[in-house]
Formats: structure tokens, C-alpha cells, sequence
């Protein structure tokens, strides 16, 4: 499973950091997680196939995780390399989805859903399997937004990978992630967090201590961050894994 970090931001502007998306590439298919607006660009800066990309998980409705959507399936419409594809393109997230896709498309009958390949929307429950982009996947709801889920992934070959999105504190989210191969973790501020329905560090790394993943990554900076050296805030907690810093452009 190969993971490429596209925006490891947040809603803020940020010379360095796009708002939330993630590339996966897997035994099972290709799964472009979350899709804030510079995800489109980032994915072909990258050199990334998004032409056979099969999945599209959308974690909540924020703007900063779902506002790139309309705009990249305005895109797909027209894109030379889309137009021989007959596979279908699923969109996968939480309940609501589907609404909010057709209340954009209605805005000026944009027709984002009428592609030259078919597209599948598909609203999942908390704690039910699914299948996305070929691979087994079960959804946690999150003390973020009414609608928020972190996801668990299981490629074929047994990888598993979980991605909370945006999350406040909670220990069912070190439940779901245990003993996972990557553990993808927002981690919004190093201290004294303003928002309660976001986690900064010693809440994250309480949580990857509990979760046990063979490794870490932390994502969702706010500028907060840009003062502060991760590796040497995150060497205090003396972490049970390799912790990452995502950067836009990382792949692991
Ligand atoms: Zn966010
Ligand atoms: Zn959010």
C-alpha cells in the first residue's frame, strides 16, 4: 500500500500545506482520501494516475475535506484521459452525501454526476462494513461534526490503514485504529487547543499509545505548528512507534 500526503493542512491558507486529501494505492484499487479544493492540482503535480482513480472517501462536509468534489468531477466531465473509462467511480461517505452533491449540482444544473463512466454514491453507517475502491473498510463516528467517521482499510494483502480525519478526543478512535499498519491521526494544534472538536498533541499521542499501529502519521497543522519542531515535541512523549510528520508531497 502506497500512501501520498496531498494536503496535510487545514482550512487556513498556508504556503506549504493544501487542505486535507490523500492518495492510497493498493492491491485492491486506488482510493483518493478526502478532497479539499487544491487536491485536483496536487493529485497531477504528484504525477498521480487519477484517471483510474476508483474511490473517493469523503470523512465529513467541512470545506476543507469536501469542498475540491464538485469542482473535480466538473473537471472529470471534460478530461481527455476520462473519456475511454467505463469503470464506475465510487464516492463513498456519510449520510448526506448524496444530498449535498445534488444540492451543488443544482446550483446551475452543473450535471456533475453525468460522466462518460458512472458514478456510485454510497452513504455508509457507522460500525458497518463496506466495500471501497476494492478493499474492505468499516467506518467510526467521530466527536467532530454530527456527520464525521474516521475509516479502517483492509487491502487484500492483510495492510491495514485507518484515517481518523477531523476528531476531538476520544478512546474508541484507539480501539479502532489497534495494531493498524498506518495510523493516519488529525493533530491540529501542539498545545492548549482552542477548539474542542480537534486534538492537539498529548491528546494524539495518548491515543497512538493506546492504538499500538506499527506506524504513525500526524496531519491536519494549523499554522500554530509552523513555530514548533514536531519531532522534537513529539520525542517527549517517548512514542511506542515511528511518528510521522505528514508534508505535502510525503509518500509512504
Ligand atoms: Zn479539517
Ligand atoms: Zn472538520
Amino acid at each position: 500500500m502506497k500512501l501520498t500526503v496531498l494536503g496535510s493542512g487545514t482550512s487556513v491558507p498556508h504556503p506549504k500545506r493544501a487542505s486535507s486529501g490523500y492518495f492510497v494505492e493498493a492491491n485492491g484499487g486506488t482510493i483518493l482520501i478526502d478532497c479539499s479544493g487544491s487536491i485536483a492540482t496536487r493529485m497531477a503535480a504528484a504525477g498521480l494516475n487519477w484517471p483510474e482513480l476508483d474511490a473517493v472517501w469523503i470523512s465529513h462536509f467541512h470545506l476543507d475535506h469536501v469542498g475540491g468534489l464538485p469542482a473535480f468531477l466538473a473537471g472529470t466531465k471534460h478530461a481527455a484521459e476520462m473519456r475511454d473509462r467505463s469503470r464506475p467511480l465510487q464516492i463513498v461517505g456519510p449520510v448526506g452525501l448524496k444530498g449535498l452533491i445534488e444540492r451543488f449540482d443544482a446550483v446551475r444544473d452543473y450535471k456533475l454526476l453525468k460522466q462518460p463512466f458512472p458514478v456510485e454514491i454510497i452513504e455508509v453507517e457507522p460500525q458497518e462494513p463496506f466495500e471501497i475502491g476494492g478493499m474492505i473498510a468499516v467506518a467510526l463516528k467521530t466527536p467532530h461534526t454530527p456527520e464525521s467517521l474516521a475509516i479502517h482499510v483492509r487491502d487484500s494483502d492483510e495492510t491495514t490503514l485507518v484515517y481518523s480525519a477531523d476528531t476531538g478526543f476520544t478512546l474508541e478512535l484507539a480501539a479502532f485504529a489497534r495494531l493498524c499498519d498506518l495510523f493516519i491521526l488529525e493533530c491540529s494544534f501542539p498545545a492548549d487547543k482552542p477548539a474542542e472538536k480537534h486534538l492537539d498533541l498529548a491528546e494524539a499521542m495518548y491515543i497512538i499509545r493506546k492504538a499500538k499501529p506499527k506506524r504513525a502519521m500526524l496531519t491536519h497543522f494549523y499554522p500554530e505548528w509552523d513555530k514548533v519542531d514536531l519531532q522534537e515535541e513529539v520525542a517527549r512523549f517517548d512514542p511506542p512507534c515511528e511518528v510521522v510528520e505528514a508534508t505535502d508531497g510525503l509518500v509512504v
